[in-house]
């Protein structure tokens, strides 16, 4: 019989080690607590830098776990220690024991409303990127009307003491862009800025991405933080920052803000860290046995982790992370 591997989370990460570990001739279990598959990528519409269907993506790497055993809207209710492995009782009354459990809880998009003076919540034309990708997906939400200037607000929660939150989210500066080239696509006579602090555009041809949506996309990119956004009289916003390169204080009209919320510890993370007294970090995402050559693994053993519930990661660094973590558990329980 096969040897059971418990992955706690449903995004990208989880299917992929399990598509792995099916490979590798182990039986995966799946538990998943929401009532589908795909995580935060399921939700987006394209992904950069090459605008690929977020759905391609994750219809083809779910198609791939067909002899994986899945739970949805399952949670894990106790995790553990037995002698030779752990117990992971499921909200739905099982008892799985198993030698091996792999954490994929991901992450949750900061919540927007906490950073009052953006508007998020308040003023009608104020949405996140994860609205806004929403909208790509369905065409329907009322705060999108033929807008003529879109504006874009960086590290909304993230790099931001006050909220809690010091890390880079690595990804919203590119997912800015992104989202930027598709509302031009949409709406071409629309004037659009991207409010940066620093833009942290690392990943392979993100530069190429930026540069583009300057040259053939016309976006403007307003280095400044913004300070204040208020409704206007017809019902846009009015955005107040100040432009450090010309070290002038700018105010920008905008039919539609996009704040660009970044990535934080989930509940379900913090949850499953109480269960193994395992430690979390300083920015309370897990924390890895160490952050360059044991990022899969955790200080407990038969413990392992892959994605984001380890800290900020990008779509290629969650798949790669999945994979490394596959092999890290065959080669644990192969001793
Ligand atoms: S990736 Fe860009 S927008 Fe996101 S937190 Fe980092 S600097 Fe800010």
């Amino acid at each position: 019989m096969k040897e059971t591997v418990v992955i706690i989370g449903g995004g990208i990460a989880a299917i992929e080690a399990a598509k792995q570990l099916l490979a590798l001739g182990y039986a995966p279990l799946l538990v998943e607590r929401s009532n589908s598959l795909g995580g935060h990528v399921a939700q987006w519409h394209r992904l950069f830098p090459d605008m690929t269907p977020a759905q391609d993506l994750v219809k083809g790497m779910i198609s791939s776990i067909s002899q994986a055993e899945i739970c949805l809207g399952t949670e894990v209710a106790s995790l553990n220690r037995l002698k030779d492995g752990y117990s992971v009782v499921l909200s739905n009354g099982r008892n799985v024991v198993c030698r091996a459990v792999l954490i994929a809880t991901g992450f949750d998009l900061f919540d927007a409303r906490k950073k009052e003076e953006y508007g998020y919540g308040i003023y009608n034309q104020v949405m996140t990127n994860s609205d806004l990708e929403r909208w790509f997906n369905t065409g329907n939400d009322p705060r999108v009307r033929n807008p003529r200037s879109i504006g874009f607000v960086h590290c909304v929660g993230s790099r931001d003491l006050k909220a809690g939150n010091s890390q880079c989210s690595k990804v919203c500066c590119v997912t800015a862009i992104k989202q930027a080239i598709e509302m031009k696509e949409r709406f071409p006579a629309a004037q659009i800025y991207c409010f940066y602090m620093d833009l942290r555009l690392f990943g392979k041809k993100y530069e190429d991405f930026y540069i583009n949506a300057q040259k053939d996309f016309d976006i403007h990119f307003i280095r400044g933080r913004v300070s204040q956004v208020d409704e206007t009289i017809d019902g846009g916003v009015i955005v107040k920052a100040e432009d450090t390169l010309s070290g002038k204080p700018l105010k920008v009209s905008l039919d539609l803000l996009v704040l660009m919320s970044g990535m934080v510890c989930n509940s379900g993370s913090a949850g499953i860290a109480r269960m193994i007294r395992a430690d979390v970090d300083t920015d309370g995402f897990l924390r890895s046995k160490d952050n360059i050559y044991g990022i899969v693994e955790s200080d407990r053993p038969g413990i392992f982790f892959a994605g984001a519930c380890t800290g900020t990661k990008t779509v290629p660094e969650t798949i790669s992370e999945a994979r490394a973590a596959a092999l890290s558990i065959h080669n644990y329980l192969k001793g």
